[in-house]
């Protein structure tokens, strides 16, 4: 093993140990930055708590091309076996931005000893609170952004082997759109409840009708999901409650299709409310992320490097996870893939792992990605 890979072999691990969930990533932000430092790589002035954006200026004219990664953990208690189990408890890299993060350290390391190949500029997009569908948005606000022509992006993906890269034309994620409901009866003794009008009774309703708006509202073919993930109310076995709340998602492919789940949703709740003589509140949480959105050629483009770099590579039918990389899409053309990490256990698991072995192949795809990106702009 060479050094280079033992050094970011042990980089991940020390990330691992010390994940931090979205918008808390100090800790992980300074060690980044002290590594980019300790290469001589510049850091741009970031009016962010947390993430850093970092460039690498090429000795010949050309583009900016952004690389990006995400760094926050999620609020998971780790359940593998690993010898680097996270050391901060409820929190764990169960998403592999772990992963993430140390392979644009390392491909900006690389980059920084072949400026006199690079044409143009590279940034290095290390993004805060994607799991929050926050840090994308947040930075392109900052105007650092502004002049980038191509970005890419990779998710290690644990249901794809090692040493292959998924990736389509359109979307490869789904939209996210998050709500919640409040739903105000009337509260009574559970023995009297022609004295009160029952939220259950009215959420059971709204529960089964919403179900009813992607298999019987929307034409067969439309890939998309609507789930209630949350139902609170009640806290006395013999009071029924004045109210009910409840909280869900809906993942879709396409912002026309999100809209009329959006028409649909507050249709039915409208309907329930005269019904029930009740009120029903509708809230869309404010922070999400678009389906994202590759680019046609960008994503040729960054098939073709991937398998000159040994991978293999196949198309993929779009998943419904969510992936903030999509706001940096609504801005700045992109590609976005899938690259294999050997499982066995699913994204977001609590025993979730990934092989260290993918590192330095992914480090090597992203540089010559890098290097090449310039020259395929200029002859697009
Ligand atoms: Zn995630
Ligand atoms: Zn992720």
């Amino acid at each position: 093993m060479t050094t280079f890979e033992t050094y970011l072999i042990d980089f991940r691990h020390e990330l691992h140990q010390h994940p931090e969930i979205s918008k808390q990533e100090f800790e992980t932000t300074r060690r980044i930055r002290e590594q980019l430092i300790a290469h001589n790589i510049d850091i741009l002035p970031l009016s962010m708590p947390t993430g850093i954006i970092a460039e690498i200026k090429g000795d010949l004219p050309g583009p900016v091309i952004a690389l990006r990664g995400d760094i926050d953990a999620l609020p998971i208690e780790e359940e593998s076996n690993i010898s680097f189990r996270s050391l901060n408890k409820g929190a764990m890299h169960a998403c592999g931005h772990d992963l993430h993060t140390t392979v644009l350290l390392g491909a900006a390391i690389r980059l920084s000893q072949l400026k006199d190949k690079i044409k143009g500029t590279i940034r290095f997009i290390f993004q805060p609170g994607e799991e929050i569908a926050y840090g994308a948005a947040e930075m392109l606000k900052t105007h650092l952004l502004d002049d980038v022509s191509a970005i890419f992006g990779w998710h290690n993906d644990p249901e794809l082997p090692i040493g292959t890269v998924a990736s389509a034309h359109g979307p490869v994620t789904a939209s996210v759109d998050a709500f919640d409901i409040k739903i105000t009866g009337k509260g009574s003794h559970a023995a009297k409840p022609n004295e009160g009008n029952d939220p259950f009774i009215i959420a059971a309703q709204v529960l089964t009708a919403f179900q009813t708006i992607i298999s019987r509202y929307l034409p067969s073919q439309t890939n998309a999901v609507v789930s209630i993930t949350q139902m609170h109310g009640g806290n006395n076995r013999n009071v029924i409650p004045e109210t009910v709340s409840l909280s869900g998602t809906v993942r879709a492919f396409d912002p026309a299709i999100v809209e009329t789940i959006k028409k649909r949703m507050s249709q039915i709740l409208a309907g329930l409310a005269v019904t029930n003589d009740a009120k029903i509140d509708l809230e869309w949480v404010e922070e999400f992320s678009p389906a994202t959105n590759n680019n046609p050629e960008l994503t040729d483009f960054a098939t073709l490097v991937a398998s000159e770099s040994g991978f293999s590579t196949t198309s993929m039918s779009p998943l419904s996870i969510g992936e903030d990389f999509a706001n940096f899409q609504l801005q700045i053309p992109g590609a976005f893939v899938f690259i294999g990490s050997g499982g066995p256990y699913a994204l977001h698991h609590p025993k979730f792992e990934a092989d260290d072995k993918i590192l330095l192949p992914i480090v090597n795809y992203f540089t010559s990605l890098a290097l090449q990106a310039p020259n395929f702009i200029a002859n697009k």
